[in-house]
């Protein structure tokens, strides 16, 4: 350290009031907080990392952060909610140039009032930031029609540990010249490099929109529902299911022009026909009706577990962790189903935290012996742990590493919160 404690070297460089304290919670350790209010400020809290040895964790809000292993090592942690605005937004190119602390819903109002659509839609988009959005390599309830968010980013600019500026990318859609390193930041959650902006593709917001949504207490019924409604020669944003045993919510969500939706809504009634208390939405109700259901994917947090095959073994995949289920606990778990996207969400209802990691750790071991793919989205530590050991096989690991050090010799960006240890 040069001079000073930690705390007083973070207050010269943007002042008392941009310190504050963050938890980590993946390991409960308290830091010290710098949100530092522009670009210059979080250059200078890189250089002072670089300096003194020190390792800092990007943050946005921190709403993912309860996802993320605990870092093997961490002095201080670093909010970009600070650098926020619109840079430039381009109606007429369909572009928008913003900065990496900006919320979601900040620039939604932005883009909505010139006529266009953000995607990917976050659940909780005033709690999101875009920097931590892309990092996070985040899709949304859109994921059905938009994919993830870095097939959307044209460019970016990131501060690399030791402060020095980089740009990838542009600021218009036909702008790509040499390695497309938007697309390896988007998602290395900050393990690479401090993101401070983005430009975005946007796509004009819809003429129309329809939600339709039904319930019934079969799981088979809601699958089949929706692989038929899959098969409608429409673009889908969203197809999924969400409940617990004996009741099933089921919603589809459409948009686009008017006489489009008009001309498919009896083929998706004859879909859905046999689900129970069927409704249709439209406009701001139909809205209104998506992002309930988007949010209320959060309902109890995070899921516990995630389940990713192909959309044909769906089905199977999903009944041998139910199987599985069954033997552990009598009480069944919640669910979010996205069958064309092949994804199952799980919550274990079981409310003892020792007893859920037991029951997690049987669900991985019954993964590994039918080769399924699952993932762990909780930070249990005790469970990160025990877990971590399956990270040393991830492909290209060795790769992966090499690729840290190149990019962050000093290792200023918290190591260990990503897979591998990264
Ligand atoms: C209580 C709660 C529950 C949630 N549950 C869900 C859920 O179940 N499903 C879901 O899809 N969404 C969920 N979200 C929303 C989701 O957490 C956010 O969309 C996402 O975390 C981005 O928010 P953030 O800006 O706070 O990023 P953070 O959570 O702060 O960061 C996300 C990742 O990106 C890194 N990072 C952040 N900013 C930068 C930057 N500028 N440069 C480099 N790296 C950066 C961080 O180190 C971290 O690894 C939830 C949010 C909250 C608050």
């Amino acid at each position: 350290m040069t001079t000073g404690s930690l705390t007083d070297q973070l207050a010269t460089i943007a002042g008392e009031s941009a310190l504050s304290t963050w938890t980590e919670p993946s390991s409960a350790r308290e830091l010290p907080l710098l949100t530092p209010p522009d670009e210059e400020s979080c250059v200078r809290a890189l250089q002072l990392a670089t300096e003194n040895q020190l390792a800092l964790i990007p943050i946005g809000l921190g709403g993912k952060t309860s996802q993320t292993r605990a870092a093997k090592r961490a002095d201080f942690a670093l909010s970009m909610r600070g650098v926020a605005g619109v840079e430039a937004y381009e109606p007429g190119d369909g572009t928008v140039t913003v900065r990496a602390g900006t919320t979601m819903s900040e620039l939604q109002a932005v883009v909505n009032a010139g006529g266009h659509r953000l995607t990917p839609d976050v659940p909780l988009p005033d709690r999101s930031t875009i920097g931590g959005v892309i990092a996070a390599g985040q899709s949304g309830f859109d994921r059905l029609r938009f994919g993830p968010i870095r097939n959307h980013v044209l460019g970016l600019r990131v501060l690399l540990g030791d402060g020095t500026g980089a740009l990838t990318g542009g600021r218009l859609v036909k702008n790509v010249t040499g390695y497309d390193l938007q697309r390896l930041y988007a998602g290395s959650r900050g393990s690479l490099c401090l993101i401070v902006e983005a430009s975005l593709r946007l796509f004009p917001l819809p003429e129309s929109e329809l939600v339709f949504t039904g319930q019934t207490p079969s799981l088979e019924l809601a699958m089949e529902s929706l692989r038929r409604a899959g098969e409608l020669p429409l673009t889908w944003d969203t197809l999924s299911i969400a409940g617990q045993s004996g009741c099933y919510r089921v919603l589809a969500a459409l948009s686009g022009r008017d006489a489009m939706l008009s001309s498919h809504r009896s083929n998706v009634d004859a879909c859905i026909a046999e689900l129970d208390s069927l409704q249709t939405f439209e406009g701001e109700l139909a809205r209104t009706a998506r992002d309930s259901a988007r949010d209320a994917e959060l309902t109890g947090g995070w899921p516990h577990l995630r389940l990713l095959c192909r959309p044909s073994e769906l089905s199977r995949q999903s009944e041998l962790i139910f199987s599985a289920l069954r033997e552990l606990s009598e009480s069944p778990p919640r669910i979010q189903v996205h069958p064309r996207i092949a994804t199952l969400d799980l919550w274990l209802s079981e409310p003892d935290a020792t007893r859920r990691s037991e029951q997690l750790i049987e669900l991985f071991e019954v993964a590994a012996t039918h080769s399924l793919h699952i993932e762990w989205l909780g930070s249990q530590r005790a469970l990160a742990q025990e877990l971590a050991a399956s990270d040393t096989t991830t492909p290209a690991l060795r790769l992966m590493t090499k690729l840290q050090s190149s990019l962050d010799p000093a290792g200023v960006f918290a190591r260990g919160r990503f897979l591998g240890g990264l």
